[in-house]
């Protein structure tokens, strides 16, 4: 039971850093240069919505997973927080918010990896992948909008969840099963 709530209270927190980090560091040069570049620079530019949001069958191989992205290094920043939330409340709490964390890293991997490039991914037309796809593409056409990508519940208490809607891909459009 510890390890549930602590879980689910590690995906919230998951949710709160995302939002953080997307904001602060992959679109402001505020703190660092790289993760801007990498970002805000080089994937919006390639994957600007609508017209280049979904990666082609000859660019995947240029888009490696945990390659373009430093979340896993960012998971290990926060061992000192599992560590207190273990002597603090135990063993069952601290393994649960360092589960909570890691699923919500290897979500976000997964997740924004296929959301670019659907086409294998075996989730595709779950309705909540189908959300999640058009939750990115709005962040994609507006980046000041929408900044996670796994779970949206910090733009929706931070007031940037945005539904507006953005013109089909031109996969959208020819009727592509993505
Ligand atoms: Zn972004
Ligand atoms: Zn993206």
């Amino acid at each position: 039971m510890v390890f549930v709530l602590a879980f689910l209270f590690a995906v919230w927190l998951g949710s709160v850093i995302e939002w953080v980090v997307h904001k602060h560091f992959m679109h402001s040069v505020r703190f660092m240069r790289t993760p801007h570049d990498r970002h805000a620079v080089m994937h919006h530019s390639e994957r600007r919505a609508p017209g280049k949001f979904f990666a082609k069958e000859d660019e995947l191989k240029d888009y490696h997973l945990f390659e373009t992205s430093f979340m896993p290094i960012l998971w290990l920043l926060h061992t000192p927080l599992f560590l207190s939330v273990y002597w603090v409340l135990g063993v069952a709490a601290g393994l649960g918010v360092a589960a909570g964390t890691l699923f919500y890293v290897l979500a976000y991997e997964t997740l924004h990896w296929h959301i670019h490039c659907p086409e294998e991914f075996r989730f595709r037309h779950h309705g909540w992948f189908r959300f999640l796809i058009e939750h990115h593409r709005r962040h994609h056409n507006r980046s000041n909008i929408n900044y996670n990508v796994v779970f949206p519940i910090a733009d929706w208490m931070f007031g940037t969840l945005s539904y507006r809607d953005v013109p089909a891909e031109p996969e959208q459009l020819e009727g592509v099963a993505l």
